[in-house]
C-alpha cells in the first residue's frame, strides 16, 4: 500500500483514511495485554501485566482469530476515532496514544523504520508473555510500565 509521505505528520488522526490509521498500528500486540485499574479517584492506578488475551499468538504478538475477534473475547475493543478520548490506556509506545497526544513516533515505528521487525529489535515486544487460561493469581504477572 502506497502512502502520502510522512502522512503521520501532515494529518491528524481524524484525517486520516480507513488505510492509514491501520498502518499506524505497529503490531507489538501490547493492547492485547490484560490490565487492571486499582483505587479511586486520585490514587487510581493503571497496572499493565504479562497476561495476554487467549487469542493472541504469544510469538508474533497477533490476534490469532483475527475475523471473530469480538465473538471470541467479549472485552475486545476496537480503536477508532470514535474512541480517541478513551486512548489513555494504551501502551505509551502505541503510534495512536503518541498521535492523540501531541507526540512523534519512534525511530523503530514500521513506517518510519520500513520493516517490521524494528518493533521485535526495539525490544517493545513484551517478552514470556502467557496467556490468561494459564494464569492463577495476575500479581505475579504485572509488568512496570506507564
Ligand atoms: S498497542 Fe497500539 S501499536 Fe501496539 S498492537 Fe495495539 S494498537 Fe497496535
Amino acid at each position: 500500500m502506497q502512502f502520502e509521505p510522512n502522512f503521520w505528520q501532515t494529518k491528524s488522526l481524524l484525517e486520516m483514511t480507513d488505510s492509514e490509521w491501520e498502518a499506524l498500528c505497529d503490531g507489538c500486540g501490547k493492547c492485547c495485554y490484560r490490565k487492571y485499574i486499582q483505587g479511586r479517584g486520585k490514587r487510581q492506578k493503571l497496572y499493565y501485566t504479562r497476561i495476554a488475551c487467549n487469542l493472541l499468538n504469544l510469538e508474533t504478538g497477533k490476534c490469532g482469530h483475527y475475523e471473530a475477534r469480538f465473538r471470541l473475547e467479549k472485552d475486545c475493543t476496537k480503536l477508532t476515532k470514535k474512541n480517541l478520548p478513551d486512548f489513555h490506556w494504551l501502551p505509551a509506545t502505541c503510534a495512536y496514544r503518541l498521535l492523540y497526544e501531541g507526540k512523534a513516533l519512534p525511530k523503530w515505528h514500521p513506517l518510519i523504520s520500513g520493516d517490521e521487525q524494528s518493533v521485535k529489535n526495539a525490544g517493545i515486544f513484551i517478552a514470556d508473555g502467557v496467556h490468561e487460561n494459564d494464569v492463577i493469581d495476575w500479581f505475579e504477572f504485572v509488568i512496570d510500565e506507564e
